[in-house]
């Protein structure tokens, strides 16, 4: 397997080109037409010479994505499902809204944090993506957005996967999109949410970054949250909370919580309050998300007037709330459902 294209720095195609014999700069040639002009094969980089094209054709890949499936929404959502080199099918979503576009990617093949009411973690784990796996993911949307004359303006990674479980290539890629002479996309327009992983909130609190961070709270306390999240067995609320009071006094950024309503278990008016209670002391936003059907789970959605009584509960206590806006519903976009009708099917 030759490695992809995506998965190296500005800095290693530099070196590549200085290994081969070639100034330094052509290195940045290369990043350019991966990043701004967006080429799909080596051969069109046209500045390059012959021997240096036959040469990265050679020792590279760069189609890093097979599309299988494109369905596109009335509301302007499109999602996809590509296939990777080794048959494995992951899922990247295209999000419209009226500041622009947002792409929804996936960092793993599955996922083995076996969150009750996912989807993506049905199968389990499969593999980690590599860096250039989930920056071809961007490319790929930025080169559809491109026909439209639109771009990429953010990027979350809420698509299939745990990224803090998939470090090191999530940073790799966090890093190439954020490059200023790449996609550029900016920092703050750039969500990473995780489920909780401790140890790495410790760290990405290191990262000299203005990435967002997101957690997958979806509990007001700890045995409720090791009901719905078995990763909470692992890392417990109370350790979660801690090192994102720890996150904040270090980046002073604010943090996005996730909690999706499952009626009649943690949407009821006590979970509320005791949701604010702990909240309330952090720059913080939550946002409710009406749990998405997965046919597996006997989980149903809880109603309209309890979600805004949920939501009146936190603002009343100076909580940040909003309730997610749902799009995709005709085309299945919800997390892991295009892929898992795959599996069904194959
Ligand atoms: N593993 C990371 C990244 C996934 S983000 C994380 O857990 O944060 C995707 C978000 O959608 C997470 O908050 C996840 O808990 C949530 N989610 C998963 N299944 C859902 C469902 N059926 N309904 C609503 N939200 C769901």
């Amino acid at each position: 397997m030759k490695p992809l294209i995506y998965d190296f720095s500005l800095e290693e195609l530099q070196q590549w080109a200085k290994d081969n014999g070639e100034p330094a700069f052509r290195g940045g040639q290369i990043f350019d037409w991966l990043y701004v002009k967006r080429v799909n094969d080596f051969e069109s980089m046209s500045n390059l010479s012959k021997t240096l094209r036959a040469k990265l054709t050679e020792q590279f890949s760069i189609n890093a994505l097979t599309e299988i499936t494109k369905l596109e929404s009335k509301d302007g959502t499109v999602k996809f499902l590509f296939g990777l080199h080794d048959d494995h099918a992951i899922e990247t979503v295209i999000m419209k809204h009226n500041y622009g576009n947002s792409v929804c990617v996936t960092t793993q093949v599955g996922c083995r944090i076996g969150c009750t009411f996912c989807a993506s973690t049905l199968g389990g784990l499969k593999r980690d993506l590599t860096a250039g796996e989930i920056v071809a993911q961007v490319v790929r949307s930025q080169q559809i957005l491109d026909a439209r004359g639109e771009r990429v303006s953010s990027i979350v990674i809420m698509g299939t996967g745990e990224p803090f479980e998939n470090y090191d290539a999530t940073m790799r890629f966090l890093r190439l999109m954020i490059h200023e002479k790449g996609l550029n996309i900016g920092q703050r327009h750039i969500t990473v949410s995780t489920s909780g992983i401790v140890p790495n909130i410790y760290k990405f609190a290191e990262e000299d970054t203005q990435i967002n961070l997101a957690i997958s709270i979806h509990a007001p306390n700890d045995a409720l949250r090791s009901k719905l999240m078995p990763v909470n067995r692992r890392y417990p609320f109370d350790d979660v909370i801690e090192s994102l009071r720890y996150y904040q006094a270090k980046t002073g950024r604010r943090i996005s919580f996730e909690y999706a309503l499952i009626g009649g278990v943690n949407d009821q008016p006590e979970h509320a309050k005791e949701l604010a209670g702990v909240l309330k002391t952090m720059l913080c936003h939550v946002n409710l998300i009406p749990v998405n059907h997965v046919p597996e789970r006997k989980y149903v959605r809880t109603s309209r007037n309890d979600i805004f009584e949920f939501q009146r509960i936190l603002a009343d206590q100076g909580v940040n709330v909003t309730i997610r806006r749902e799009q995709g519903h005709d085309i299945a976009a919800a997390c892991g459902q295009l892929r898992a009708k795959h599996m069904e099917l194959g």
